[in-house]
């Protein structure tokens, strides 16, 4: 029928890759946690005053992946995907191959997002 919707298999692919990235994503929020000073005087703060908002802007990035991902994983168990989470169509095999945390079919992807 139609080729280019995602087969049992490419989910499978999809669902391990997520289980990957996600395992990958939780060690590195962790990470963060772990090299944060933890304890220390004022005067060490100071000094990794720079790189800690470095730090948390990486986090913020990572949690929002792990959200997106987390997501992802949700909807592959519940097998809702691959269908757009908006319209209902299903997600193209293309898109999901370029955009593995694609939730959405290109063209609610092209609409902007109502609130
Ligand atoms: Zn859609």
């Amino acid at each position: 029928m139609d080729d280019t919707a995602c087969t049992p298999a490419d989910l499978d692919r999809l669902h391990d890759a997520m289980t990957e990235e996600r395992s990958r994503l939780l060690e590195r929020v962790g990470d963060h946690h772990r090299s944060g000073p933890v304890s220390g005087d004022s005067a060490d703060r100071a000094e990794l005053g720079v790189e800690t908002e470095l730090d948390v802007l990486i986090e913020t990035q990572d949690r929002e992946l792990l959200r997106q991902v987390d997501f992802m994983l949700e909807r592959l168990e519940s097998g809702l995907y691959p269908v757009c989470v908006a319209c209902g169509a299903p997600v193209g095999r293309a898109r999901q191959e370029a955009f593995p945390r694609a939730t959405s079919c290109v063209d609610c992807a092209r609409r902007p997002r109502r609130s």
